[in-house]
């Protein structure tokens, strides 16, 4: 192939506290549409958020253990959209200043050759609701039990090559999150979902080609189809002559396809400002190094030592 293909991921984490990222309600997945909501995660008006100390620490602690920098003095950002499962009309979340930068995650491929996939940022916002479609009726209904569960965005730069790369940068993050306990990372239950953005240019080209984002993918063997797909489909369109348009995408399962959803929006499209109901968070050094302290050996650090230490094989070693 005389491609090459580009790819960057946004993952998005549910984080495993108990309550709401504003509010008290609770987090748990599932229950009857609606039972766990309240005036502030319904968006009704005049209600006032309250930070969720855990969530900044869940946040931090996942930072740390992706390699990233912590900004000491946080702010939050409005990102404006109508979804009708966003009755408050917009997002909270953070835009130029996020919690994490500069992180990375270390892959490897089957040789043992190491490959280091950096991380552009980490910030935290909240969740939407859910629509749930019926197709026996015809009508949508909005549940709200998911509103304003916390979530870390965790946005890859576009260094991952191929879907056996990407899909273990995936694998990695999630053992990752998994071990240090700050989500269940369960993807059927959407704890754990990736957008996908994926381009192809010419081999040597110095450019990234246009790339097309696939929203809200939550299994690894349908992200890896769709990668397949989605290549074939870009190198297809260029070879005929054509280019390829800058847009949001939707991957159908059942079909083994990309759908277009809309053209992709940019920042300015969602009117970011800072929050207006939210102090500032500042996090000092000694509040830093306690979270730190309280990261368990990593996967990869216990890795090194099974294979210094007790001399086991690199299989082993990998199994454990
Ligand atoms: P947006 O919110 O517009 O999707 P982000 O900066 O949050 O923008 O995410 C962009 C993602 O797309 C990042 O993961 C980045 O690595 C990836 N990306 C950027 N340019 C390209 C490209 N040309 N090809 C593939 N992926 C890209
Ligand atoms: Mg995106
Ligand atoms: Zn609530």
């Amino acid at each position: 192939m005389n491609y090459e293909i580009v790819m960057g991921l946004e993952v998005h984490v549910e984080l495993a506290t108990k309550s709401k990222i504003f509010c008290g309600c609770s987090t748990e997945f599932g229950g009857e549409p609606n039972t766990h909501v309240c005036p502030v995660c319904s968006g009704m008006p005049g209600v006032l958020p309250v930070m969720n100390k855990k969530v900044v620490e869940y946040a931090v602690k996942a930072g740390l253990a992706l390699n990233c920098d912590i900004t000491r003095k946080n702010r939050f950002d409005r990102k404006n959209y109508f979804y009708p499962d966003l009755p408050k009309s917009y997002q909270i979340s953070q835009f130029d200043k996020p919690l994490c930068n500069h992180g990375y995650i270390e892959i490897e491929d089957d040789e043992g050759n190491k490959k280091q996939v950096r991380i552009l940022r980490i910030h935290i916002e909240e969740d939407a609701g859910k629509l749930n479609h019926s197709e026996l009726s015809g009508d949508s209904l909005v549940d709200l039990n998911r509103a304003g569960v916390p979530l870390i965005e965790i946005v890859s730069e576009p260094d991952l090559r191929s879907s056996e790369e990407a899909e273990k940068y995936l694998k990695k993050l999630k053992s990752i999150l998994e071990y240090i306990e700050v989500s269940d990372c369960k993807m059927q239950e959407g704890s754990f979902r990736a957008d996908v953005n994926v381009s192809v240019r010419k081999k040597g080209a110095k450019e990234y080609g246009t790339r097309t984002e696939t929203k809200n993918m939550n299994s690894f063997r349908a992200i890896v189809r769709e990668i397949e797909y989605e290549v074939g489909r870009q190198i297809e369109v260029i070879e005929a002559g054509g280019k390829i348009e800058q847009e949001t995408l939707r991957w159908d399962d059942v079909s083994g396809k990309t759908f277009s959803m809309r053209d992709k929006e940019d920042a300015e499209d969602y009117r970011y400002f800072p929050e207006p109901d939210l102090v500032a968070i500042k996090l000092s050094d000694e509040y830093i190094e306690k979270v730190r302290s309280s990261l368990p050996e990593l996967p990869e650090n216990r890795k090194k030592r099974y294979l210094e230490e007790y001399e086991l094989s690199q299989k082993d070693a990998t199994l454990l």
